[in-house]
């Protein structure tokens, strides 16, 4: 999901400023357990407790245990659109597959759509007329029939409806490593703007968390049943899908996965142009402006026509369908990099598919090889939203902001479409993880904008001010009990700062990456908890991190470094020099000193954050300088950390 922009966080920080908000430092939550922690050990570098415990599902080193699972759902889904009557018909069969040890006797389906039904907790929780309100919308998934085959017999199952997920109590009990089949058709109306995750524009519609989708079941929580209120995103299980869709002859589709039936819904001057994109660097296009408004872009023109896609090893499926979609593919190893975009939006679009080629490029080499077919860049309405190999983005006002959008959206596909951590509980895991890798994106494509150090210190003085005006809060809260204002700059922002002091100030680049790879590989369609991440960076990483968790994730102490005082003696051309670093918040991080000398020299001092353990105030070192004396000390002159006072950072000989 893209976060506010720039301009419209400035403008909350500026306006929160000037109506004084007063935030305290917030208490840990109960995740950070007192049990294990010393009696009275209230210390920012206490031993935190995470959880779970370490156990045969998950290890202590923060892999997938011995007897790790998780559930699997398959899906073969359905869609007839109406275009004239705005809605959408569909039917699936689901085959879901308990992993499990537990014997299951219901099942959570989540029936999404019911958000933009009058009254939902999404329309009463949220501005109708906001970003994720439901605009007074009445909406709703129509169950036409939800059955359970048993005995290749079709039993009707009890439904019990609670808003964006529902109920289903099993017709027969599922067993641990049985499956169970589902026989289920609904409807709905489509609204046009579904907290801006799905709607339509004209003709153009754009399809997403539209079918009832099995909640996952997990060894850490259970049923996860949190409901759909617009700000958080979803948790599902990994399956294989075959879709098909049934749309206009007009109509163009794109969607997750493979399309395999090209000779049935392209013209043979299409299909061969793709066969020569799948071996372009250069994106081709496969449906130009022209072909649009000849008549060459479609096969046939009257009555309807089903495209079918093939997806394997997915969490979700989406697609979009316009009759005024121009088309340009790309390739990078064998992988089609696409965009669809209408003619109004060409002026940038037409820069989306290579742009969309660079990001998987980027991502696969630096971090875990893209594992799908192709990856879809689609124009429309939703301002910027991420399903497996399909991502939407709007219009855009110049290239680099359409790149910050589609690469953003695209590396959702590592974060959390391959790694498939809990979005709707721990927000920070897909879109700080995300917006970390983005800053190596983008200076990739763009580096006449900066490199990834100067990406990366346009977002830490963001932070930095945050915390200067008093308006930061934690980021484990997660996204539903989040301000939307604050969002962005909380989840995405601040973790993504987060993880760059742990790649350059704490850890190292070289065991950063080893351990953030190991990450994404031992996790890799599985289930990752915020502890497994933990657990593992520091494993792999090499150090006990619990202060940084501690102060970055779970409580949000400020950062205020200071010299607290200088004396400096000389004797027989030996200049004998006492600092006290002061440590002025609760916060701790690496110190960063340079001293400059009386012969035009500098000279950086350096110390880990586990300087202050002992005592987390004050912090002496003395020093012996032959030859030239001290001219003055700066604290963090580079601007690498997080200071909320600067004007103590400073000491200059009189
Ligand atoms: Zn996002």
């Amino acid at each position: 999901m893209l976060q506010l922009r720039s301009a419209a966080v400035a403008a909350v920080l500026f306006s929160a400023a000037a109506a004084g908000a007063q935030q305290t430092t917030a208490v840990a939550p109960a995740q950070t357990a007192e049990s294990r922690r010393g009696v009275g050990d209230t210390s920012i570098f206490a031993a935190l407790d995470l959880y779970p415990s370490p156990n045969v599902y998950r290890t202590g080193d923060g892999r997938p245990g011995a007897h790790y699972w998780r559930q699997r759902a398959d899906y073969d889904l359905r869609a007839t659109l109406d275009t004239g009557g705005k809605s959408l018909s569909a039917s699936m069969t689901l085959r879901y597959t308990n992993n499990s040890p537990d014997t299951l006797t219901f099942i959570w389906v989540q029936t999404e759509q019911n958000a933009f039904r009058s009254n939902s907790l999404n329309s009463l929780v949220f501005a109708q007329g906001g970003r994720f309100g439901s605009r007074n919308f009445e909406g709703g998934d129509m169950f036409d029939h939800f059955n359970q085959v048993v005995n290749g017999r079709s039993a009707a199952v009890k439904l019990r409806d609670n808003g964006t997920v529902t109920k289903v109590d099993l017709a027969q009990p599922l067993a641990p490593g049985k499956t169970a089949t589902f026989d289920v058709a609904w409807h709905f109306a489509i609204p046009e703007h579904g907290a801006d995750r799905m709607g339509r524009d004209g003709s153009l519609f754009e399809l997403a968390q539209w079918y009832p989708r099995v909640n996952v079941y997990d060894d850490v929580r259970g049923w996860n049943t949190e409901p759909y209120l617009g700000q958080g995103e979803f948790y599902c299980e990994y399956g294989d899908f075959n879709l098909s869709v049934t749309v206009p002859a007009g109509y163009i589709v794109a969607a997750t996965g493979t399309l395999e039936n090209a000779r049935e819904v392209l013209t043979t001057t299409q299909i061969s142009r793709l066969a020569t994109a799948a071996k372009s660097d250069k994106p081709v296009a496969i449906i130009t402006a022209e072909d649009l408004t000849s008549g060459a872009a479609r096969p046939r023109k009257t009555g309807s026509m089903t495209w079918r896609f093939k997806a394997h090893n997915v969490r979700d499926v989406a697609w979009a369908a316009s009759p005024d979609y121009q088309w340009d593919v790309s390739s990078w190893q064998g992988i089609l990099a696409q965009a669809y975009y209408r003619p109004s939006a060409a002026v940038n679009w037409n820069d989306a598919a290579d742009q969309s080629r660079m990001s998987i490029q980027e991502y696969s080499e630096r971090w875990f090889k893209y594992p799908y077919p192709q990856i879809s860049a689609v124009e429309g309405p939703i301002s910027g939203m991420e399903y497996p190999m399909l991502a939407m983005e709007t219009k855009s006002r110049d290239k680099f902001d359409l790149y910050n959008v589609v690469t953003h959206e695209i590396g959702h596909n590592w974060f959390p479409m391959i790694v498939g951590s809990n979005e709707r509980v721990h927000f920070w895991q897909d879109e700080g993880l995300n917006t970390f890798i983005n800053t190596f994106s983008e200076a990739r494509r763009y580096p006449q904008n900066g490199d990834q150090m100067q990406r990366a210190a346009e977002e830490r003085a963001q932070i930095e001010a945050t915390q200067r005006l008093n308006i930061d809060i934690p980021i484990e809260l997660g996204p539903d009990r989040i301000d939307p204002r604050k969002l962005g700059f909380t989840e995405y922002t601040k973790t993504s700062v987060g993880l760059q002091l742990l790649r350059q100030e704490i850890l190292g680049p070289e065991a950063f990456d080893d351990a953030f790879r190991a990450y994404i590989n031992r996790w890799a369609f599985k289930h990752p908890t915020p502890t497994d991440f933990f657990r593992t960076m520091e494993s792999v990483g090499g150090q006990r991190l619990d202060w940084f968790w501690r102060e970055w994730f779970y409580e949000d102490p400020h950062f205020d470094q200071a010299i607290e005082s200088v004396q400096a003696t000389d004797s027989s051309g030996v200049q004998h020099v006492v600092v006290v670093y002061g440590n002025r918040a609760r916060g701790v991080l690496p110190i960063r000193a340079r001293f400059s000398f009386s012969d035009g020299t500098t000279q950086d001092f350096i110390y880990p954050a586990l300087v202050w353990s002992t005592n987390s105030s004050r912090y002496l070192r003395e020093y012996d300088f032959t030859g030239k004396t001290v001219k003055r000390i700066d604290l963090d002159p580079d601007r690498r950390l997080v200071d909320v006072d600067r004007t103590n950072n400073s000491w200059m000989a009189k």
